[in-house]
């Protein structure tokens, strides 16, 4: 076996993990297709003691700890994963690897319009904990359940519900005005719900149980990244659509706690 632990994805969750079992002196391999679900933000928030850094400079100082304790890090796409008789093999671009475990966290995607994926981390955002406070005070509207107009208030007095986005209107490189079938609300910032996909064909080919969340079907794992499959793990957005960078992180680190303990148990 190649590699004790193969992990998928590395975003604060992926990277996280590959940190606590190098530290662990596992061999830990991290293949990672480098797009992380908010590279297109400027600024990452709520992040304890790095509030305000680019989302990619965490990434890159992640990388560098992982690699500073062993842990190779590959850019590539993972295009399968098959069970073996003694672990997994994952299929990368131009070689296969094997691995006694596997970490999923690969994260999820988000399915925004074409017409306001430019603007999409800027003033186009889903997330009011991440961006709201940059834009507080202004001129909000919201897309998506009605709830959500209750918590963007916290932001701002100014809020406005539509029923639906048909288009946008930029001034300056600014958002000025959200359409609404024939309505023209102006506006600094939209709050838009989109709808979001995990990023879990491997591990539903694996066989993995899922379980409904309120925004659609995610992979269940207990509180220790564990899925119903003996030996994959999983963290981060991949089965928490609601988890933040810092939890996406804190599930990679648990799971890798377990992960190691896993190996520990079975003699390796
Ligand atoms: C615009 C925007 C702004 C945000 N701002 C904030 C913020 O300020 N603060 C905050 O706490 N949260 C923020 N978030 C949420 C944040 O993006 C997530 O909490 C975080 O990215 C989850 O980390 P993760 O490791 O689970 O997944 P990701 O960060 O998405 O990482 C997953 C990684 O897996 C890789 N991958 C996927 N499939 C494969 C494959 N088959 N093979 C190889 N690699 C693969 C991807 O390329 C990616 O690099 C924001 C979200 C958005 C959309």
């Amino acid at each position: 076996m190649e590699h004790e632990v193969v992990i998928i994805g590395g975003g604060a969750a992926g990277l996280s993990a590959a940190l606590v079992l190098t530290r662990a002196r596992r061999s830990v391999l991290v293949v990672d297709g480098a797009e992380p679900r908010n590279k297109p933000a400027a600024h990452m928030h709520n992040y304890l003691s790095r509030d305000g850094l680019s989302p990619l400079d965490l990434l890159k100082h992640g990388r560098a700890e992982v690699e500073g304790y062993g842990g190779e890090i590959v850019n590539d796409t993972v295009h399968g994963v098959t069970k073996t008789h003694d672990g997994f093999a994952v299929e990368l671009t131009d070689r296969v690897v094997t691995a006694k475990r596997l970490l999923f966290a690969t994260g999820l995607v988000d399915e925004v319009p074409d017409f306001l994926r430019a603007r999409w981390g800027r003033d186009v955002f889903s997330c009011p904990y991440c961006h709201g406070y940059e834009v507080r005070d202004q001129k909000l509207v919201v897309f998506g359940e009605e709830m959500k107009v209750a918590l963007v208030r916290q932001w701002s007095d100014d809020v406005t519900h539509v029923p639906s986005v048909d288009g946008i209107e930029v001034d300056d490189d600014r958002l000025v005005a959200v359409i609404s079938g024939s309505r023209r609300v102006p506006a600094d910032a939209l709050v838009y719900s989109a709808p979001v996909k995990p990023r879990d064909e491997f591990l539903l080919a694996l066989g993995a149980e899922t379980a409904e969340t309120p925004v659609g079907s995610f992979v269940r794992t207990d509180d220790k990244g564990r899925t119903s499959v003996p030996g994959v793990y999983a963290a981060g957005n991949v089965t928490d659509p609601a988890a933040i960078v810092i939890v996406a992180a804190a599930q990679g680190a648990q799971a890798a706690g377990m992960i190691n303990m896993d190996l520990v148990t079975a003699g390796t």
